[in-house]
């Protein structure tokens, strides 16, 4: 008799485990139909389950026989068949290793870098330094020369954080090695220069992102860690407020229109158009196609199709979305509107019958209009095309190990009042080991959706003053980023100091 032991019907993770005593059966939906293999129990050796960006995959060694792998799963299937086949099913470590501290960090590096030796081999520091940056949960690394020494610091939560310090002459070493690595000529030291690599040691597996620039004292190195595993890519684990989440969705639901995502570098932007790219796969079923443009390509998706910019080759966004257009896409992504030639593209694009998201710097939602009418588009053709603006930034969250109640600042109160608001229970922080006295760990959205209606239209295209369509946009009851951020505060996840330091709070 068959018995089921899994199954899940959403496309990205859609995968059935079957068992009729003697075998396993393994199913999984495709583009192109049903992918299934069966398994005699007898015959299995070991399943290790190992943890990918999106899902677990299964290798399956058998008696004899090759081993078979199987993806798209998730925790639940892993552990439904941990229960009925016990011993067998092996968990790998997760990708991400053990957290450190900050403090633990600074000791083991000091340590490792004073132990260095004048001609000491340096792939092995690298490998370290990215490591360490993995642990420390970082976005970055930035090694920056100074008069004396270099110092490197990792980008943690949003923040610059010195690590160690490092001899000048063991940093050129150090900088030739990484510039080698990236494949980026070593002797050039006058210009700026932009490489990546591949790193796939100690259980990683990931894209390192390497730019330099010359300072004053030497070429700096940003390395920039393209570490996808960590980011939620579900758009109900983004810190989108129940009700914005519920317009979001039905304006993406939308067959047409651009939507614009638009908040400062490193605000998450990326992370959310992914996750919306991936609600949209998920309920067509995977019967769209998905195409991007972006530079760099920072999650990469089997059921997509990416392409990097690679404009030394002519490849730009504006030239990639031509040639896109040109291959009958259903849902597009271009990672930024940079320049009008993108703008133009971009607008027509969405104005003849394809849905397409991008990114665009601007003050607010409401201030995208103004910088894509600067590129060059008329206000008619701006404000029909876009359907909605998403504006985001990232707060830190509070450390769950030293979050304590305390009583409201002054400041935080007067603002709630403006908006007929209270606070039952502040919270704040007082630094503890875990977050290495920072107060904080980890981080989530703060949003501001525009769901551009028809007035908003209106005004746009008689050119009416920001003030006008701020006052609108307030009646109409929309949420502007402070009130999401204030919200945040008022449920416990962050404190008044991280939202003043995060989100601007005018209001016109
Ligand atoms: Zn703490």
């Amino acid at each position: 008799m068959k018995s089921l032991i899994y199954e899940n019907r959403s496309f990205l993770k859609s995968a059935r485990i079957e068992s009729d005593g003697e075998n396993l059966v393994f199913t999984r939906r495709n583009i192109s139909g049903e992918n299934r293999v069966k398994i005699n129990i007898a015959q299995i050796r070991k399943i290790s389950a190992q943890k990918n960006m999106l899902s677990y995959s299964l290798k399956i060694d058998r008696e004899n026989e090759k081993s078979v792998l199987f993806g798209g799963l998730d925790q639940t299937a892993v552990e439904e068949l941990k229960k009925h086949l016990g011993s067998l099913v092996e968990i790998k470590a997760a990708i991400k290793q053990q957290v450190v501290t900050l403090e633990q960090a600074r000791k083991e590096a000091s340590r490792v870098l004073d132990s260095l030796s004048k001609d000491f081999d340096a792939r092995p520091v690298i490998s370290y330094l990215i490591n360490q940056g993995v642990q420390l949960d970082s976005s970055d690394i930035h090694i920056t020369p100074r008069k004396e020494y270099a110092v490197i610091q990792y980008r943690i939560d949003g923040l610059l954080r010195e690590v160690a310090r490092m001899n000048s002459d063991f940093y050129a070493r150090l900088m030739t090695a990484i510039k080698n690595r990236a494949k980026l000529p070593s002797y050039k030291k006058s210009t700026p220069q932009d490489g990546s690599f591949h790193f796939d040691e100690d259980n990683h597996d990931m894209d390192i992102r390497c730019a330099t620039i010359p300072t004053l004292f030497g070429e700096k190195v940003v390395l920039r860690i393209l570490n996808t595993d960590k980011n939620p890519l579900f758009l109900e684990d983004l810190g989108i407020s129940e009700n914005v989440l519920k317009s979001y969705r039905e304006l993406i639901s939308e067959p047409q229109g651009c939507v614009i995502l638009t908040g400062p570098a490193g605000s998450g932007k990326t992370t959310t158009i992914f996750a919306s790219l991936i609600h949209i796969y998920n309920n067509y079923e995977g019967t769209v196609n998905i195409a991007t443009i972006e530079d760099p390509v920072e999650y990469s998706i089997e059921e997509f199709q990416q392409t990097q910019i690679n404009p030394i080759m002519g490849l730009t966004f504006a030239a990639g979305l031509k040639s896109l257009l040109r291959l009958d896409p259903d849902i597009m992504m271009v990672g930024e509107i940079r320049d009008p030639e993108t703008a133009q593209t971009a607008i027509r694009t969405a104005l003849t019958g394809h849905l397409i998201f991008t990114t665009l710097h601007a003050r607010d939602s409401l201030g995208v209009f103004p910088r894509i009418i600067e590129m060059g588009i008329k206000p008619g053709m701006a404000s029909s095309s876009v359907t909605a603006v998403l504006y985001q930034r990232l707060v830190r969250k509070l450390c769950p190990e030293c979050r304590v109640e305390s009583s409201p600042p002054p400041e935080l109160l007067k603002s709630l009042s403006q908006y007929g608001k209270s606070i039952d229970k502040y919270y704040t922080s007082l630094g503890c080991p875990a977050c290495s006295g920072t107060r904080y760990s980890g981080r989530t959205g703060v949003f501001e959706l525009l769901n551009v209606d028809e007035n908003i239209r209106g005004m746009i295209m008689e050119g009416k003053p920001y003030g006008d369509l701020f006052d609108y946009c307030r009646e109409k009851g929309m949420n502007f980023l402070w009130e999401d951020a204030l919200e945040k505060v008022r449920s416990g996840i962050t404190d008044f100091d991280e939202i003043v330091r995060v989100c601007p709070q005018y209001s016109y």
